[in-house]
């Protein structure tokens, strides 16, 4: 192992400098060493590598602690403090001081990626697949909210290595041939054209000695159970998105996101119609004449309903609120109900009498609208 540079010095701080200025030293250093500023210089890239290292010390205060204290054999022995193989692992690990942290404005970070471009796609370590899957439920389950508990089969983390795919005792080490660049340059005249390394794959990684259980793959199949909030308001089509619950990353990556479709059972009365729900009711002619009062179902139990004298069949009455929740949102639709009066094939004799009865009546005594209607007739056809 080559002799190692005192860590504050690479910085060009003082033993007792704050974080802060800690922080903004190794930004200094790193952008002006940044590979995308200067491709294909091996001694900026040594001297961006060299900061991130002392970064990762400096900027932990236990790590520098023991680097106060002991000199590199402190952090490379006890804290696992090797080196960073790939500048994907620089960004990864320190990206977010280059964008957020306040001082300077603007996103520097942002400007690192927009600069020679090709970096973006490596910059963090690839997110896991996405999961679907579809849930059925009731319309009353739609319309209170619900739960539910699924079986999901995913890939998770070999228990035996924790997702590292390197046998016991052995990590994966950087890619000798890309050296964690995950790409290769090949010049062709002036041009040099960047591609993925053959030897990892694009990895930045190789495993030397995979792990047995999973031979190197770093996961293996489970069945998880996972619960899922339903919202009320929900309809078929609705998509609810579970963070982080998907497949995981490759070589501990992020895991994707598990999307749950919604299918709302159709109800035995009530038709959805977006937030506002249709019932429709037969209610007998005589009584849509007369003017009644009935008893509805809504969903959270039953309502009445009054009818006024003289109602028209196919009238919808508007129950305001008593619809469905409007998803992510406040208030509810109504409860539309039609009444459609029903008329009977089936008649007792008593009723057909009493119908036969009305409709003599009927004909001496017209109503309004029956006697507008027989006028227009007249004026067709002539008396
Ligand atoms: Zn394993
Ligand atoms: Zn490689």
């Amino acid at each position: 192992m080559p002799t190692q540079r005192d860590y504050y010095e690479i910085l060009g701080v003082e033993r007792d400098s704050s974080s802060d200025d800690i922080k903004r030293a190794y930004r200094k250093r790193a952008m002006k060493f940044h590979p995308d500023r200067n491709p294909g210089d091996a001694e900026a890239e040594e001297k961006f590598k060299e900061a991130a290292e002392a970064y990762q010390i400096l900027s932990d205060d236990e790590k520098r602690r023991m680097y106060d204290q002991y000199g590199h054999q402190g952090v490379n022995q006890n804290m696992g403090g090797r080196g960073f193989g790939s500048f994907e692992e620089i960004f990864s690990a320190f990206g977010d001081i280059f964008g957020s942290a306040g001082q300077g404005g603007g996103s520097i970070f942002d400007e690192f990626f927009g600069f020679g471009g090709g970096r973006q796609a490596g910059a963090q370590r690839r997110r896991g697949a996405s999961l679907k899957c579809e849930i059925s439920i009731s319309l009353p389950e739609a319309a209170q909210g619900t739960k539910r508990t699924i079986q999901v089969t995913r890939a998770e983390n070999c228990g035996t290595c924790h997702g590292s795919g390197a046998a016991a005792g052995t990590s994966p080490s950087v890619c000798p041939y890309c050296h964690g660049m995950r790409q290769v340059q090949q010049s062709q005249g002036f041009f040099s054209i960047r591609t993925t390394c053959p030897r990892c794959r694009g990895e930045g990684e190789v495993i030397e000695t995979p792990c047995k259980k999973c031979r190197g793959a770093g996961r293996e199949k489970a069945n998880r159970e996972i619960t899922v909030e339903i919202p009320p308001g929900v309809e078929t089509g609705t998509q609810l998105r579970i963070t982080g619950e998907g497949e995981p990353g490759p070589r501990g990556g992020p895991r994707g996101d598990l999307y749950v479709f919604v299918v709302v059972e159709p109800h035995s009365v009530f038709e959805r119609q977006a937030d506002d729900l249709l019932l429709e009711v037969p209610v007998g002619f005589a009584k849509l004449t007369l003017g009644t009062s009935i008893d509805i179902p809504t969903l959270d139990g039953k309502a009445e309903l009054q009818i006024p004298k003289g109602t028209k069949s196919h009238r919808v009455f508007r129950l305001r609120g008593k619809g469905m929740p409007r998803l992510r949102g406040s208030g509810a639709g109504d409860l539309l109900v039609r009444t459609v009066a029903d008329t009977p094939k089936k008649l007792t004799k008593r009723q057909e009498q009493l119908l036969k009865e009305l409709a003599e009546i009927e004909d001496k005594n017209v109503s309004a609208e029956q006697k507008s209607f027989l006028d227009k007739m007249k004026d067709l056809f002539g008396s």
